[in-house]
């Protein structure tokens, strides 16, 4: 089998002018067997081309709130940073990723621009749009320490990769799914009633989760799973 190689979107340090990358992100996936290589967040039509011909699988990874001019809301005083740059790469990465195949695994803020990609939206401020006392954004290490439970889909394929009904994750995220895109479907649940796990059915591997897998895969054999999976529906994608 050839070792799959996996598009790594690259987080962004807006006061630095910098791209920056956590070294779980690529450990991770080199760990479960692919080759991580960091993408640029500018790229030409054909660049992008070139990139999707190159990687069999990408990893949208977590960052910035996600501008609500995407979904078509005003922006409210109490959403974060935004990175409108990157907004736009990766929504034309997971455009046309989506029509060759690729395999696609979201991460945190990746959930959420897959999600508003399809024609979804989002909670802009979840502390103060979403009554709940389950703390969604822990602050300070560890980071892979259980933040909430989720409750995995019955009969769902994270439910049959992980076998088992409810999952402990970390947390650390200041937005979160609110109107499901068309064509998405549920996967888990937290404990207090919020998407934290989405596929898009019929395509090729197409998840993502709203808690951080790259902070908790040294001690969580969960989060390793879900990288492996990741990982080998990419390389069955190179052999097509
Ligand atoms: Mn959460």
């Amino acid at each position: 089998m050839n070792q799959p190689v996996i598009g790594v979107l690259p987080l962004v340090d807006i006061a630095r002018e910098s791209y920056w990358m956590l070294p779980g992100y690529m450990l991770a996936l080199s760990q479960a067997g692919a080759l991580p290589l960091m993408l640029p967040l500018e790229m030409d039509p054909p660049s992008l081309e070139r990139a999707l011909a190159l990687c069999d699988g990408f990893l949208l990874t977590g960052g910035q709130d996600v501008d609500p001019a995407r979904y078509g809301a005003a922006k409210s005083s109490r959403c974060g940073e935004i990175s409108s740059g990157r907004d736009a790469l990766e929504a034309a990465l997971i455009d046309r990723a989506l029509q060759e195949r690729k395999a696609l695994f979201g991460i945190c803020r990746g959930i959420q621009m897959l999600n508003v990609a399809l024609g979804g939206t989002l909670y802009q401020d979840l502390p103060s749009e979403y009554a709940s006392n389950v703390n969604h954004s822990v602050t300070g290490r560890p980071w892979d320490r259980v933040a909430h439970r989720v409750e995995l889909v019955g009969a769902s394929p994270l439910h049959q990769l992980l076998g088992v009904q409810t999952l402990g994750v970390n947390s650390r995220h200041h937005q979160a799914v609110k109107d499901l895109a068309p064509g998405l479907e549920v996967m888990a649940i937290s404990e207090d009633g919020l998407v934290e796990a989405v596929r898009l059915p019929g395509a090729a591997f197409v998840w993502a989760v709203q808690w951080h897998p790259e902070y908790s895969y040294p001690t969580d054999a969960a989060s390793r799973k879900l990288f492996a999976a990741f990982v080998q529906a990419a390389a069955a994608g190179s052999r097509r």
